[in-house]
């Protein structure tokens, strides 16, 4: 099938994941393809990983990215899992064009995988090529390196190489490769892979090695299992709340694409909001919306009801103390998220001193958002200036199709404001920092990424990521990355590319 090479030691991996049990997933290499080409290498987590992008941009370390060779000390592997997909279980996914290459220990002393995504076929390719084509690969690079620049947990993207091939999708497309680096890329689903096949010692298995790569601190708790259960839905609140403060839009929230460690993962059909809606939807196969916007923290808990079943066993002797404690566990979601999300909008608002009736200001100001059209970004970014003062009322009224619904409200965002107190400048940066002049817009990402696929222009893409990679500053010189599409420039719908 491949023929592998040894590659120098590039890559000094440690695979703990391997050394579970076989059941966990199938061994195999990435297969060849015709001609690699890198890019783009992201030398700044290149070093934050140990790695050497001097190396990686040779053309030895281009074939590892490409799959082509193996580095002496990588046990590639395709692990194995299930998921619910729209609400459908579905008993056996996996990865099915990814394999871990191994695990890499970073700067901090932090555990990450590195994986070839669109590596060729696994015995999970059901009727999929394994592929990966390049327009799908360059988004999910701008869009998981935006979410890191904007504090999101998230996977990384290490590189994107072409392959030299076509794969075959409504039309023939360029073909490519991205390396992708995550705390682990266990999944809800794969606990679900275990629990669906009443493989007890396999869930335990799978959760002792969460507890000690993610959740060390439930080791020695008097019910570690619950612990780790109590510690994942903490951590997925908290990421859903970062998700609704930037306008993010995961998409795809099957329990395969949600992230043991809290990690926005899997970046298909994803995007960023411009107007402002709660039911706002993008993915062409979201048809009755179960993913949209407002949705997804009812389905976060809703997916981690699905884990806490899977862990019920290990809970408690009886099953009823398991159940009660799996909904415990569950109840707790939807506090952590309000608390995590009611904060966020206070920093977004310029509120550092809670007050009761700061939630229902906030809840104000977006439906009015919502009724008027207003953007989501610009509407808080340009709120900075104006919290320093009303000279800057002008920009944000006039995103309102009838401004005067800002101004009602600013009347009471501004008593609130003189309660707190502070120095208005010091004011504009803290909400700065809470509030992004730049997000990855998609009409934006889809000029980069038709100008690469389309014509070989890598500039845009280029320029975007550079944009993005700093979206918290001020940047004049690329103003209009900070501006909402122009009527048609709009993008109504964004596309799996599987
Ligand atoms: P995703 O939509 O990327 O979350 O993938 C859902 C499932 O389909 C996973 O099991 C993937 O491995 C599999 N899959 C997606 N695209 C392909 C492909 N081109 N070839 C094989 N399997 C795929
Ligand atoms: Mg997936």
């Amino acid at each position: 099938m491949t023929a592998q090479t040894e590659a120098a030691d590039l890559f000094a991996f440690d695979n703990s994941y391997a050394r579970l049990p076989a059941r966990f997933f199938a061994r195999l290499p990435p297969t060849r393809v015709a001609a690699p080409r890198l890019v783009r290498l992201n030398e700044k987590l290149a070093l934050h990983l140990g790695l050497d992008p001097g190396k990686l941009a040779t053309l030895e370390g281009v074939e590892i990215l490409a799959g082509n060779r193996v580095p002496k000390s990588g046990e590639p592997l395709a692990m194995a899992y299930a998921g619910h997909q729209f609400g459908t279980f579905v008993p056996q996914l996996g990865d099915g064009r990814a394999i871990l290459l191994g695990e890499i220990i970073d700067r901090d002393g932090l555990r990450r995988d590195i994986q070839l995504k669109g590596a060729g076929p696994t015995p999970f390719s059901r009727r999929g090529d394994g592929r990966a084509a390049l327009g799908p690969v360059l988004r999910e690079y701008i869009i998981s390196e935006a979410m890191a620049a904007l504090k999101i947990p998230t996977t990384r993207t290490l590189a994107a190489v072409t392959t030299g091939e076509t794969v075959q999708r409504e039309t023939p497309l360029p073909g490519a490769v991205l390396t992708r680096v995550a705390s682990s890329h266990i999944r809800v689903g794969t606990f679900q892979f275990f629990a669906v096949r009443g493989d007890v010692d396999a869930i335990r298995r799978l959760a002792d090695h969460v507890i000690a790569r993610h959740y060390p601190e439930a080791i020695d708790a008097a019910n570690r299992y619950r612990t780790l259960l109590d510690l994942v839905i903490s951590r997925q609140a908290e990421l859903i709340a970062k998700w609704l403060l930037v306008g993010f839009i995961h998409g795809v929230m099957n329990t395969d694409n949600m992230s043991i460690s809290g990690e926005t993962i899997d970046y298909g059909p994803c995007a960023f909001m411009d107007v402002y809606h709660p039911e706002t939807v993008y993915s062409s196969i979201d048809k009755l919306g179960r993913y949209a916007y407002g949705n997804q923290p009812r389905i976060a808990q809703w997916n981690l009801s699905r884990l806490a079943e899977t862990l019920a066993p290990l809970l408690a002797e009886d099953q009823d103390a398991a159940v009660k404690q799996a909904q415990e566990a569950i109840d707790a979601f939807a506090t952590r998220f309000e608390t995590a999300h009611a904060a966020g909008l206070n920093r977004k608002l310029g509120l550092l001193q809670p007050r009761p009736g700061d939630l229902s200001l906030a809840q104000d100001l977006l439906e009015r958002m919502a009724r008027n059209g207003a953007d989501f970004t610009l509407t808080f970014r340009r709120m900075c200036d104006a919290a320093a003062s009303p000279d800057g009322d002008a920009a944000v009224r006039g995103l309102f199709s009838d401004p005067s619904a800002f101004d009602d409200w600013a009347v009471r965002w501004r008593r609130r404001l003189a309660e707190e107190g502070g120095e208005p400048n010091a004011r504009r940066v803290a909400m700065r920092a809470a509030n992004p002049a730049f997000i990855p817009r998609n009409h934006l990402v889809a000029e980069a990424i038709s100008a690469a696929v389309n014509t070989g222009d890598f500039s845009p893409f280029e320029s975007l990521l550079t944009v993005l990679s700093t979206p918290y500053q001020e940047q004049p010189a690329f103003g209009r990355y900070a501006d909402p599409p122009r009527p048609d420039q709009v993008v109504h719908q964004t596309f799996c590319g599987t």
